[in-house]
């Protein structure tokens, strides 16, 4: 929009518009190169108007205040200037104001094409988006390795009945400890030494990271009675320095069945069906004796090196680097409930009895997967996240 010229105005223009008010005499000019001037400051008027900004509308808004027909600039100086001017003066005025009334229409239409020709640009860029280009990729991600695992391992799981269930991964020491048949004094919390909340003084219990997935055990035999078939995957903690097996937060599957005629017979031959397969139908499991408070009797349970066949033997006829000539892998712990566990859940362990295990995730895709550093599945590195699309 126009504004209101600027302090140097002399007032032969009135200041809210570009309308010469008064007519020469009445501005005191009597000589020529007086008109010259007064021509010049006009001029310089518009050039400073017609240099700003402008979109069509302002340009028309312009166009109609300098040469408009009836109520221009243009006119009104005609008016008031040249018809009313002395004949001494009356040639110069007519001269400038041709030189003016040039100057205003040339920078006028030039203004005009400079505007068009920058609409047309914009026209012309959104023309040239070439729509057979090829659009930019965006890569579909996967599921990590850790996750396809869960997954695996799950539909195993439903295929013979165990549905999931999900626990809170803040939990209390007594769910985390205590219901599981390891009290305070009891020795092997020292192996699950975890992460403890800051809380508040006077809270009425601490808060811990859960070091296993067991205590999910004790809230569904809680909540449901028998029979009880479900596994629990989900991430726990623990202090642990991080190297190539160890991580202060990894995976686990829980298990747990409970029924009024569970044998160890149903517990084996479970696990027999879940790893193979998982690993495949050749490899063989066995268990030897082990210690685990919450079950009794506990055992872990091994498969046959999946890398070797069982040889303990590579390919190459030296050891095999996966079992260290063994030919068992260590799998993962379990055992037959322990009877002191039902005595929390109000459970009467003369008539139930039943299973749980719990599986490590990470360990079992590194041994499936040929990975050899638990790390990796924490660092994020595409590299090694794109091996398993
Ligand atoms: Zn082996």
């Amino acid at each position: 929009m126009l504004r209101p010229v600027s302090a140097t105005s002399t007032g032969a223009m009135s200041s809210s518009d570009n309308k010469p008010a008064q007519t020469l005499a009445d501005l005191g000019i009597t000589q020529t190169d007086q008109v010259v001037s007064l021509f010049a400051e006009v001029r310089a008027r518009f050039d400073s108007q017609a240099s700003r900004p402008l979109d069509l509308p302002n340009w028309e808004i312009l166009r109609q205040s300098w040469i408009g027909r009836k109520s221009g600039a243009l006119t009104l100086i005609t008016e008031n200037w040249l018809n009313p001017a002395s004949p001494d003066l009356k040639r110069s005025v007519g001269q400038e104001l041709n030189k003016l009334k040039a100057h205003l229409e040339a920078t006028l239409e030039e203004r005009k094409l400079d505007i068009e020709s920058l609409v047309d640009q914009g026209a012309s860029i959104r023309e040239r988006v070439d729509l057979s280009l090829p659009g930019v990729i965006r890569p579909i991600g996967s599921h990590h390795l850790i996750r396809q695992v869960f997954q695996e391992i799950e539909d195993i799981f439903f295929s013979i009945g165990f549905s999931v269930v999900e626990g809170p991964e803040i939990e209390t020491p007594y769910y985390n400890f205590e219901a599981l048949n390891i009290p305070e004094f009891h020795p092997v919390r020292d192996d699950m030494d975890t992460f403890y909340l800051e809380l508040p003084k006077g809270a009425p219990t601490p808060l811990l990271l859960r070091t296993h997935t067991s205590p999910m055990q004790i809230r569904t035999m809680e909540k449901q009675k028998p029979p009880v078939r479900v596994i629990v995957p989900g991430k726990v903690y623990r202090r642990d320095n991080p190297d190539a097996t160890h991580s202060f937060a990894f995976h686990q599957i829980e298990g747990l069945a409970v029924d009024t005629d569970i044998t160890f017979c149903d517990f084996t031959g479970t696990i027999e069906y879940f790893v193979k397969q998982f690993f495949g139908p050749s490899v063989k499991t066995r268990f030897r004796p082990s210690y685990f408070p919450f079950t009794e009797p506990s055992v872990e349970f091994d498969v046959s090196c999946p890398f070797c066949g069982g040889t303990g033997t590579s390919a190459g006829g030296g050891t095999c680097s996966k079992c260290k000539g063994a030919a068992w892998i260590e799998l993962f712990g379990a055992g037959m409930v322990d009877p002191a566990v039902y005595g929390f859940v109000n459970y009467d362990a003369k008539k139930v009895s039943g299973f749980a295990f719990g599986i490590g995730i990470d360990r079992l895709a590194m041994l499936k997967y040929g990975i050899d550093d638990i790390q990796v599945f924490f660092q994020n590195d595409v590299r090694f996240l794109r091996q398993f699309p």
